[in-house]
């Protein structure tokens, strides 16, 4: 058992001459992890195959899109299908009725929506749309969640609970930070403190209901109830950005899972079937200040894409129809954890395990994790070690700690069975060194 990855280190070397770190996305670097990053081929159900000829189970299915598999024949049929009739018109579609529809089906907080081409977009979308509405210009951001690259993002805590935030970007300014508040997950506290700090000045807050980018962790029961308590009391404007949770959690998101109705919603990964696609939508009362029956500006060229509309509607459809895939999903996800645990406990290790439905992965700490703060006091490199050793058993693992890991339903019993073989002889290859 030793796969070779020569031909993806060759590759690797010469992307990095005319693409800044040799990816067009940073996580996919390995950085977080060491080494150098495989050169995906094909990937066909369960199965990723990268350049080498290696062949891996798949935990990350484009970090959540691939949720019923790659290359699913009722997406790729789709896909073919409406390329022929020409990839683009920047001009309405049938297409676009159906998919906002069925959007709005599945999500019933959502009144109206609209189309972008990322989830990034959706975030800065509905982040002016809830200034544009409200006429406030703060609002409060999650430490640890992460909802793209817009600037008004990337930004980090300062000094104190109530200070404004800085930039962690360069390029990032000043001026942008100052209207970011931030607060740790899972502390309502935090939250009454800005809100009192800041009177009639948020806009938004804006929350990953089930966070997926510090690694999956859970919201702390009311947690979820109590943002939504202060947002209608102050009037600011709850939006959930359930890029990662939507059409994965439940057909409607972990707002459904938790019973608790956003302002807006933002999607993403899934809803694109693998294309790029993003959305924003919400109640109808703020959605008609969106353009051009609003004046809150938000455009798109590619927006609600043919190719990408058939891609999006053939997933979502089949979610819609099938939703008892995610009980079969979530049901052996969960065994999947208790069986990993049992296994760590077999071999004398007490690691920290979050799970939700089809998100999980384990922290390298035996303490409970519940925000970023205890999500950094993890073993980095001792999960470096445990990535590289699952790699070479052939699963493929998000490249970073602080991500969770995303299942899909083509995984058959035999790949569980796998899955487990490969944890337990990583386990020991990495505590013997
Ligand atoms: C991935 C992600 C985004 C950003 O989406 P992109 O399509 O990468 O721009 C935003 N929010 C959450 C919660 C995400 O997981």
């Amino acid at each position: 058992m030793s796969f070779s990855f020569s031909k993806s280190q060759a590759y690797f070397e010469a992307a990095q001459k005319q693409i800044p770190g040799g990816v067009n996305s940073p996580v996919r670097a390995f950085k977080a992890v060491g080494g150098t990053p495989i050169f995906v081929k094909r990937a066909q159900g369960a199965y990723l195959f990268d350049e080498d000829g290696n062949r891996y189970i798949e935990l990350i299915n484009s970090w959540g899109p691939m949720i019923l598999g790659h290359a699913h024949p009722a997406v790729t049929e789709a896909v073919s299908r409406a390329v022929l009739d020409s990839p683009s018109f920047g001009a309405p579609t049938v297409r676009e009725i159906e998919m906002a529809a069925l959007i709005c089906k599945m999500v019933p907080s959502i009144e109206k929506v609209r189309m972008v081409n990322s989830g990034t977009e959706a975030t800065m979308s509905a982040v002016r749309l809830a200034r544009g509405y409200t006429g406030r210009d703060k609002f409060i951001k999650i430490e640890g969640c992460y909802h793209g690259h817009g600037d008004s993002f990337l930004i980090a805590a300062g000094s104190g609970a109530i200070t404004f935030g800085k930039p962690n970007s360069p390029g990032v300014t000043e001026g942008t930070a100052k209207d970011t508040l931030l607060a740790p997950y899972n502390y309502l506290e935090a939250i009454e403190n800005l809100v009192n700090a800041n009177p009639n000045q948020i806009a938004a807050l804006i929350i990953e209901p089930v966070a997926g980018n510090m690694g999956c962790i859970l919201p702390k029961k009311g947690y979820l109830e109590g943002l939504r308590k202060i947002c209608t009391e102050k009037g600011i404007v709850l939006i959930f950005d359930e890029v990662m949770t939507g059409f994965r959690l439940a057909k409607g998101g972990a707002q459904e899972v938790f019973g608790i109705t956003p302002d807006l919603t933002t999607l993403g990964k899934i809803i694109g079937g693998g294309l790029p696609v993003g959305a924003y939508g919400g109640k109808k009362e703020i959605m008609d200040y969106v353009s051009p029956q609003g004046s809150v500006y938000q455009a798109g060229t590619l927006s609600g894409n043919p190719i990408a509309m058939a891609a999006g509607l053939a997933l979502l459809s089949l979610l819609d129809a099938n939703p008892e895939v995610y009980h079969t999903l979530n049901t052996k996800v969960t065994e999947l954890t208790a069986e990993m645990q049992q296994i760590d406990r077999s071999l004398g290790l007490t690691y920290t395990y979050n799970q939700i439905g089809s998100m999980m992965n384990p922290f390298f700490t035996t303490a409970p994790v519940e925000d970023f703060e205890s999500a950094k006091k993890c073993d980095t490199a001792l999960f470096g070690k445990y990535f590289h050793a699952m790699l070479q058993r052939g699963v493929y693992l998000a490249p970073s700690q602080f991500e969770s890991w995303f299942f899909s339903a083509a995984l058959s019993d035999a790949d569980y069975e796998h899955i487990l073989k490969a944890h337990k002889a990583a386990m020991m290859e990495i505590h013997t060194a």
